[in-house]
């Protein structure tokens, strides 16, 4: 069983697939493992590091990929990936199918395994496979940081001998995993945070973090059998939108990270409500490769609103490569054992809630049933 590692080719992610530490646990475990030539160098990693572990570096990805029988990553692959891929193989990997519909057919040209991590659920077996929950970490931590940087004023309330400054006024839009980190950071910084999200499921989560949860009738049918929030009304969003434009005024810096799994993210800031926040003050639009949270946002730039800065940060997971790195490898790590459980290849057992909700394609055909509604819809 050969397992390749490639170079991330995206511009602007730095991030590898495995990093060292798991090449040696599946090394160990009597794998073979390939990784391309200065895959984990933008994180930190090095390739002498992933040798010492007991991988065979290769030149490029042609070279990675050619024999393997799995191959990771973390980017979707581009369609010269996907040509160069062994027929039969397996790929694991973000597919962002909804984006990359064409991926599909080269999927079944080549007779591809393919998984895609974002869909690995939500479930207490696979909660130590749960990309999408480290990755939001990393996001929301990442995202405080960020404002702070952009934020003119202390987090913290100090007293000293010229007064005594008050605290930041930090707002949290979606208090998801990334809004619970971010709320979790923002606090250990000193500033006095609140948050809102649309799950009833929520509130308590943001006053265990010694947040206060901004008040509004919810209702439990917004949130799905999966946990995840259901898209708002139009009127829900409407009487949203006045709250949110109520706090905003007191704001100094606000997170913004409302998504809804399979739709554009919602619009809950708009310029309006953006001209009326004091100077000075900060916006972080998580949401930003969604469409973003606010009408301003423009992915990876900083607007500037009548001295306010609405910033959609573009590849923020990466300006943290070496950490997410090694929470998307032990993920990784975690999944694979799970599949392959000491077999000599992956069972595609569709009784298996893992295998079935995460197989995209299987010998190049659509098999997952989530893939087939959101393109059919
Ligand atoms: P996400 O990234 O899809 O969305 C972020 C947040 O935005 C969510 O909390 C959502 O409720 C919120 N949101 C959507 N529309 C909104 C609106 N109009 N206004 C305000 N907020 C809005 O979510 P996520 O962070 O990936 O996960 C959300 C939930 O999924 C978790 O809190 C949990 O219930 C579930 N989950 C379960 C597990 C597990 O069981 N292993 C792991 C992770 C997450």
């Amino acid at each position: 069983m050969k397992i390749a590692v490639a170079k991330e080719s995206m511009e602007g992610e730095k991030r590898v697939a495995l990093v060292p530490d798991s090449v040696k646990k599946l090394s160990k475990a009597g794998y073979e493992i390939i990784v391309e030539k200065e895959a984990g160098l933008k994180a930190s990693f090095y390739d002498e590091e992933y040798k010492e572990a007991g991988a065979s570096i290769l030149d490029n990805f042609a070279q990675t990929v050619q024999n393997a029988d799995i191959i990771f990553k973390v980017r979707p692959p581009t369609v010269q990936e996907i040509e160069a891929l062994p027929e039969g193989s397996t790929l694991i990997s973000f597919q962002d199918i909804i984006n990359k519909k064409d991926n599909l057919a080269l999927f079944e040209k080549k007779k591809l395994n393919t998984l895609a991590v974002e869909f690995i659920p939500r479930i207490t077996l696979a909660q130590s496979m749960d990309v999408l929950s480290s990755m939001a970490t990393v996001a929301g931590y990442r995202a405080v940081l960020e404002g702070v940087h952009l934020l003119q004023r202390f987090m913290p309330m100090l007293m000293t001998a010229a007064g005594t400054i008050p605290p930041a006024k930090v707002l949290v839009l979606g208090a998801g995993v990334a809004g619970l980190q971010a709320i979790a950071t923002a606090k250990r910084l000193g500033a006095v945070v609140e948050a809102f999200d649309v799950r009833p499921a929520a509130k308590e989560q943001v006053e265990s973090l010694g947040a206060k949860f901004v008040e509004m009738e919810l209702d439990e049918s917004m949130q799905d059998d999966q946990g995840y929030a259901k898209e708002a009304s139009e009127e829900f969003i409407r009487k949203e939108m006045e709250l949110i434009h109520k706090h905003l005024q007191k704001a100094d810096l606000c997170i913004t990270t409302a998504q809804v799994f399979g739709k554009k993210a919602p619009i809950l800031v708009k310029d309006y409500m953006v001209k009326d926040m004091r100077r000075g003050s900060v916006i972080i639009d998580l949401a930003a490769e969604q469409g973003g949270n606010c009408e301003l946002t423009r992915a990876g730039e900083i607007v500037e609103e009548n001295g306010v800065f609405v910033y959609g940060p573009k590849d923020l997971i990466s300006t943290m490569a070496e950490p997410a790195s090694r929470m998307y490898s032990k993920n990784m790590e975690n999944l694979i054992l799970y599949l392959l459980k000491d077999k000599e290849a992956i069972d595609f057992d569709a009784e298996d809630e893992i295998i079935r909700r995460t197989t995209v394609t299987k010998q190049g055909v659509l098999v997952s049933e989530l893939v087939k509604k959101i393109l059919g819809g």
